[in-house]
């Protein structure tokens, strides 16, 4: 009971990971997953949610909190409080961040795409070879910064740090669709961003398309188009063709300037940004994204980032050309972290490089050697037995993981599959989804299943191009499936294939041993009758004698009358060479066997 007690109260940092929270509620990191899930919350384990946000899901559990004192070791700011320090005059217009959201197939990635190759000035020919996860457009002479990564997954970056990284959001509805399930949902998520949205109506070239029907059912949930006299402005365009575009981007431009006194940064102010993109190139090392809020990142500058700190030492835009400064709204590539930050994480500049290097150094050693299952809430005696179990199937096997990077189109959809992989267990294997998320494949999930020697899956989603391009040039398969049974038989497929498999011993036959014309120290030439079955050239052999088995080889070599031949039938007397310890004398038994090995299944 004492311990139920104890149970009840837990500390928890300023900002945690979901890992490490789910340790502290002593719940499956999936289960706590889904459970943020159903508070609008979609972060993978790795990712940061605040105190407030852990605290508020503990209660609902019965568990109180507390907040944990020390680990203002990593310092806990937020973008408003440093944006809310800055002095208002040397406060300047910066260019809009914008971010698309909308129903799975409605055009978000062509759109993105579309923007990008009507507006983005290559520099030479050649274009744009370096794809990152954010771009800059002019409209107008003034700049435009998109966040590429369609879908959820930045604003899920966003609303788990508390963070604000989009101004504006474009959301796209597709005319011969209407709105959908993950319409109402990007509705929902963009509410409880506070950004204004602009809906996209897209795929008016199609002779479906109709954009009556959409306002309609856009005024039915309570938002009345603007020509309705409402409020929510609505643009039709064509991602294919490209029309309407030029008007989209004015109205962002229009927006942008309606929210003016938001849309602001101290271009000498201090340092913010976050991370919008983080993996390992095998090459290049930490790559990350990072969106500059405030201040300038430049190149020298040592920041950190959450548990991760580094000197900048390469800095490229969008285009991948080379930078040594990046302004506000810019996204910038940067290499020189040493480790790969956690999405969403808040860059700055690193103040007290020392002790920031010793609380590192310390949480890895609390946290990040054990793995989740090693630390949980357990009584003394199940740590024992445990540690116990632990040694035991250690020395007898080890447990294959099999890693799977999950994405899909609704929340629904991937509860239902991760709950279905939960049930694919066996004492070979342990399946563990490393990340899911909503929305299509990115180049993050790409290289976050790679990291994780994992496999990269997707239900009703697709992989960006840019993903394709990653997944191509590497290698790396990304398969994608629209029926959760087919899905779930890959996945035990893959997993099967990590089955140990069972070594079956085939017994072929014997022979008595009448003769043994020559000792080598590493073969033996013998001769014999075949008493049993039949003898094979290249089969292994057991030597026995009265029984007992006293060596162990290979027939390499087998004749009848001086010929070679590659078997020998029951009832015929035959030579051989038999390698192996030369110890085989007259009246001993060779038997000859293979083994097979049997792939088993799960059933
Ligand atoms: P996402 O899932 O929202 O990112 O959707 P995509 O951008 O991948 O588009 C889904 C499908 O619709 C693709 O086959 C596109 O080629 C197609 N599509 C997108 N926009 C348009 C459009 O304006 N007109 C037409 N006819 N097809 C479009």
């Amino acid at each position: 009971m004492a311990e139920e007690e104890i149970k009840k109260t837990i500390e928890i940092p300023a900002k945690i990971t979901v890992r490490e929270f789910a340790l502290k509620l002593n719940k499956p990191v999936t289960e706590l997953i889904a459970i943020l899930m159903e508070n609008g919350i979609l972060a993978s384990q790795n990712e940061l949610i605040d105190y407030e946000t852990a605290a508020i899901i503990s209660e609902d559990l019965g568990i109180k909190t507390k907040l944990k004192k020390e680990e203002q070791e990593f310092e806990a700011i937020t973008p408003d409080e440093i944006l809310k320090k800055e002095d208002k005059a040397k406060l300047k217009p910066r260019p809009p961040v914008v971010v698309v959201l909308g129903h799975v197939d409605h055009g978000k990635t062509q759109l993105l795409d579309t923007i990008r190759k009507t507006n983005v000035v290559a520099k030479e020919a050649g274009g744009i070879t370096q794809h990152i996860s954010a771009y800059q457009v002019e409209k107008n002479k003034k700049i435009i910064t998109f966040i590429d990564t369609p879908g959820h997954e930045a604003f899920t970056a966003m609303r788990s740090r508390g963070t604000k990284i989009a101004d504006i959001a474009v959301l796209v509805i597709a005319a011969d669709d209407g709105v959908k399930p993950q319409t109402k949902e990007a509705i929902k998520i963009i509410k409880a961003g506070g950004i204004p949205f602009i809906v996209a109506i897209n795929k008016i070239d199609k002779p479906e398309a109709d954009i009556e029907k959409v306002k309609k059912q856009l005024a039915d949930l309570g938002y009345l188009p603007e020509d309705w006299s409402g409020k929510t402005i609505c643009t039709p365009v064509s991602a294919k063709t490209g029309q309407g575009i030029n008007e989209l981007l004015e109205m962002i431009l229009l927006v942008a300037d309606m929210e003016k006194d938001e849309i602001k940064a101290n271009p000498e102010g201090e340092l913010l940004g976050t991370i919008i993109e983080s993996r390992v190139d095998p090459q290049e090392g930490a790559v990350s994204v990072v969106l500059i809020q405030n201040g300038s990142l430049k190149i020298g500058d040592t920041v950190e980032v959450g548990r991760v700190y580094g000197k900048i030492k390469t800095m490229k835009d969008f285009k991948g050309e080379l930078l040594r400064q990046a302004m506000p709204a810019q996204p910038v590539k940067i290499l020189g972290l040493k480790d790969s930050p956690v999405v969403g994480e808040i860059l700055r500049i690193a103040k007290n490089l020392s002790k920031l290097k010793k609380n590192i150094k310390k949480h890895r050693l609390d946290y990040h050697l054990k793995t989740p299952t090693q630390i949980k809430f357990k009584t003394k005696k199940q740590d024992e037995e445990e540690k116990e179990e632990e040694k035991k199937s250690a020395k007898t096997k080890k447990v294959k993981p099999l890693n799977i990077v999950l994405k899909a189109d609704t929340l629904g959809s991937l509860e239902a599959i991760s709950e279905a992989l939960n049930q694919i267990k066996h004492e070979d294997f342990k399946i563990e989804i490393v990340h899911r998320g909503l929305g299509n494949i990115t180049e993050a999930d790409v290289g976050r299943a790679e990291a994780a020697h994992g496999l990269l899956y997707g239900f009703n989603v697709k992989p960006t191009s840019s993903a394709e391009n990653v997944a191509k040039g590497e290698e790396f398969q990304i398969k994608t499936f629209n029926i959760i049974y087919n899905l779930v038989d890959e996945v035990t497929k893959e997993a099967e294939l990590l089955l140990n498999p069972e070594i079956l011993v085939e017994t072929l036959g014997r022979v008595k041993i009448l003769a043994v014309f020559r000792n080598e120290k590493t073969y033996q030439i013998i001769g014999g009758k075949v008493t049993k079955g039949k003898i094979v050239s290249g089969a292994k052999a057991k030597v026995f004698r009265e029984k007992q088995k006293v060596a162990s080889g290979r027939i390499t070599q087998l004749q009848i009358n001086k010929k070679n031949v590659k078997e020998v039938a029951e009832g015929l007397e035959c030579g051989m060479k038999f390698e192996g310890e030369p110890v085989v004398q007259v009246n001993d038994f060779v038997e000859v066997y293979q083994e097979k090995k049997i792939f088993k299944k799960l059933s």
